[in-house]
């Protein structure tokens, strides 16, 4: 955040700035008392297990400039910055979204049920070429951590990247009304949090909340292959833009996996550049050539849209490959559903391997009344693509494991726990082999992954 005073902070946030110096400035805000730095303004959020006014004490300890608050705090130390507001959470909300229009920069709003953190990384490193971009830190993507995320630009940032995820239905609307996005990018439509949404066409018409939020002057990016895009292209005034594989105006042809990634042509308007990823998949090519389409959207050439593409970092446990003792260890352990466990297995299928494919599934959360089909059918996908042994963790793995023993796959162990699978893992696989792990955050499957590492 740029150095901005009590006086702007408590106008912005609808807020009174009941001690401190007006004039005084902050360059941070920060929710969370243990990580929070000197100089910081601390924002006392009420949460379900703990109350941040708790915490007031320890903030300011810690340094911090002030904090906002709903009740005056007992003890301050002198200077100490107090705004007082009705709600902290619509504070957070409102500094974030006034910031924002404070400053000049350029917003990439995005959604979608897969893909997103990931297509969030490409489509910054695609921008970073020709513009200062800001991006979403991690996965801070909900009603807490996009405010904390605009919060975090600058004034000498052009473009920010920001991620927009949802649980329940009515999230994406206001998350867009904070960020006011210019172009949208919506990955796709898939199974994700569907227990709460109930169905697909549920999800599109949530998702597509950030195809209406775009002014008719901006841009939005859908997957080409997506059958849901028709129906939020109609709901948008922006310009509609497709991308994908061998279909769309922006996409992707020629792909050919190599041990650590793939190389492919990017084509638009008749032209192509050659490119390359260096993490594997067929979905991660999908998720750079909604990428690609955001650099056409800021007028980059595709080579510098390739130069961008090569320059990818993505965020931790997503695809990160691992040599452990010769085994060559996919780690996607950060989350899943079952269109991204599909998408593994078929990236796990794509890369060359001298010894067998073992995929490690732990169970997948939030599926609802689609739990037994959605585990099932993993463990058909895991059979279709050829995988020679599944390892399936946790009671719901009982339908990965069964759906793959009966489509085929030669060895399949279901196991209750990480430390059970770890010790699976250890007597089955052997140099050469690849082995994926994936499940939902709630299955903690990284555990297996330092469980080999720690062997
Ligand atoms: P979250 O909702 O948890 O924030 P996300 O949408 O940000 O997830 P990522 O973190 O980018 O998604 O990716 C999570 C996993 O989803 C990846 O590890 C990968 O296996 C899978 N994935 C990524 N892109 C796609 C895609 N286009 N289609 C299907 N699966 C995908
Ligand atoms: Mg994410």
């Amino acid at each position: 955040m740029d150095a901005t005073t009590f006086e702007k902070i408590a106008q912005w946030s609808a807020g009174r700035l009941a001690a401190g110096d007006p004039q005084g400035t902050v360059t941070s805000v920060c929710t969370d008392s243990r990580s929070l730095k000197a100089g910081d303004l601390f924002v006392a959020l009420r949460g379900d297990k703990f109350d941040g006014h708790t915490f007031i004490a320890e903030a300011s300890k810690r340094g911090a400039a002030g904090a906002i608050v709903e009740e005056f705090p007992a003890e301050l130390p002198p200077g100490f910055g107090v705004i007082l507001v009705k709600n902290t959470l619509e504070a957070l909300q409102r500094l974030g979204a006034e910031y924002r229009r404070s400053l000049d920069i350029q917003v990439i709003g995005l959604t979608g049920s897969n893909g997103k953190t990931s297509t969030k990384d490409l489509t910054a490193s695609v921008l970073g070429e020709n513009f200062q971009v800001t991006k979403t830190d991690g996965n801070l993507n909900n009603h807490i951590g996009l405010p904390l995320t605009l919060l975090r630009a600058r004034g000498s940032d052009q473009i920010g990247v920001f991620e927009m995820g949802m649980n329940h239905a009515g999230e994406i609307a206001p998350l867009a009304a904070m960020a006011a996005p210019e172009v949208g990018i919506i990955t796709n439509i898939g199974m994700a949090h569907i227990e709460f949404l109930g169905s697909r066409e549920a999800i599109a018409q949530e998702k597509g909340m950030l195809a209406e939020a775009l002014p008719p002057s901006g841009t939005l990016i859908l997957s080409a292959e997506d059958e849901f895009s028709p129906a939020i292209a109609a709901r948008t005034k922006a310009d509609v833009v497709l991308a994908g594989i061998n279909k769309g105006e922006v996409f992707a042809s020629d792909l050919r996996p190599s041990a650590s990634g793939t190389k492919f042509t990017i084509n638009a308007e008749g032209r192509t550049a050659a490119a390359e990823l260096s993490v594997p998949g067929e979905h991660m090519v999908r998720n750079a050539m909604l990428a690609v389409a955001a650099g056409r959207a800021f007028g980059l050439s595709l080579e510098e849209c390739a130069a961008g593409l090569s320059k990818l970092r993505l965020t931790k446990g997503r695809l990160e490959q691992k040599m452990i003792r010769g085994i060559q260890v996919i780690d996607d352990t950060y989350n899943a559903n079952p269109d991204s466990v599909a998408a593994a297995l078929r990236t796990l299928a794509s890369m060359p391997a001298v010894g067998r494919r073992i995929a490690v599934l732990g169970r997948m959360g939030e599926l609802g009344v689609e739990a037994e089909r959605g585990h099932r059918l993993v463990g058909e996908v895991a059979a279709q693509t050829h995988v020679d042994s599944v390892i399936g963790v946790g009671e719901e793995a009982q339908w990965i494991t069964e759906a793959a023993w009966r489509g085929g796959v030669e060895k399949v162990v279901r196991v209750e726990s990480t430390e059970e699978a770890t010790k699976v893992l250890r007597d089955l696989a052997k140099a050469g082999d690849l082995v994926l792990i994936k499940g939902s955050r709630s299955a903690r499957m990284e555990r297996i992954v330092e469980g080999l590492l720690a062997q």
